[in-house]
């Protein structure tokens, strides 16, 4: 089994009036992929970096370009189509592979594109996502660190931020001081996408009350979720489902501003982990539902 550390830096729409909607709202468009990859000892074994050739937004966004390095011109000479990147990326990543991530937004990103491409998005890993383990058990606390803040708390100077491949090997570096034989189990997650819903609501409220948007199929059984009322969650609604043969499920349901100030949902679903289950508890508990 391969960890593969990944980032990536994605381009935006220069505005919500120029954002591509179908055949999904493209909030981000892969422009970088960077890798690290470990051995099932977490020992590096390996590094890859992939240019993107942009196909819905072919502008660097001003601010994007700023932040990573990444001109139009370097797109245009050393860029590929996403699929053909896609599939060297998977060829990287071996045949069993779990992915690790600081923080859990590459990821619903990375799937996103997939689907804008038409890659098949139902052999999803298992995920990890190291910046919550850092600041669970290192720092005791629910806190989001940032990148360079972890390693300035643990005295290493790491790469230089903002660029993919450099933030997987500074990402690589906070794993060489976590016992992640220890955290992994607690920690793990497998993702799984649908394909993309299109309904439109006018409203947030519209979305949570569409019974469709809680009709959940178990990926195992096949069997129908028993799902809880949606909760706020950290920049998306949560949910906890059960299916017939007691598997639990974190849903979660992000919803994207579209161009005519309408909204479309995206829901990505999580097999429940003891962390995950924590999350979940922290937010409903306070509610008293
Ligand atoms: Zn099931």
């Amino acid at each position: 089994m391969n960890y593969i550390i990944f980032d990536m830096e994605w381009n935006q729409p220069s505005d919500i009036t120029a954002m591509v909607t179908e055949p999904l709202p493209v909030t981000g468009e892969i422009i970088e992929i960077g890798a690290v990859k470990l051995d099932d000892s977490f020992k590096i074994i390996g590094e890859l970096r992939l240019y993107i050739t942009p196909k819905y937004y072919t502008r660097m966004h001003k601010r994007i370009a700023a932040l990573t390095g990444i001109r139009d011109k370097d797109l245009m000479t050393r860029g590929i189509p996403f699929p053909e990147a896609y599939e060297k990326f998977r060829e990287f990543c071996g045949k069993e592979y779990g992915f690790m991530t600081w923080s859990m937004s590459d990821v619903p990103m990375l799937i996103d594109n997939m689907l804008l491409h038409g890659i098949d998005v139902s052999d999803l890993p298992v995920c990890y996502d190291i910046q919550r383990i850092f600041g669970r058990e290192i720092m005791r606390s629910d806190t989001r660190y940032a990148l360079d803040s972890a390693l300035a708390i643990l005295n290493e100077k790491g790469d230089t931020a903002h660029d993919a491949l450099n933030d997987s090997r500074n990402t690589a570096i906070i794993c060489s001081h976590l016992d992640l034989d220890e955290y992994l189990e607690e920690y793990g997650a497998q993702v799984f996408a649908g394909q993309p819903l299109r309904q439109v609501y006018s409203d947030h409220r519209e979305a949570l009350n569409d019974p469709a948007l809680a009709e959940v199929t178990c990926p195992w059984c096949g069997g129908r979720l028993d799902m809880e009322p949606w909760i706020r969650g950290e920049r998306c609604y949560m949910s906890c489902g059960t299916c017939p043969e007691e598997d639990e499920f974190l849903i979660q349901l992000a919803m994207t501003r579209l161009p005519s100030n309408t909204y479309r949902a995206r829901r990505l679903m999580y097999e429940m982990s003891d962390d995950l289950w924590d999350i979940y508890m922290d937010r409903k508990e306070p509610l008293g539902v």
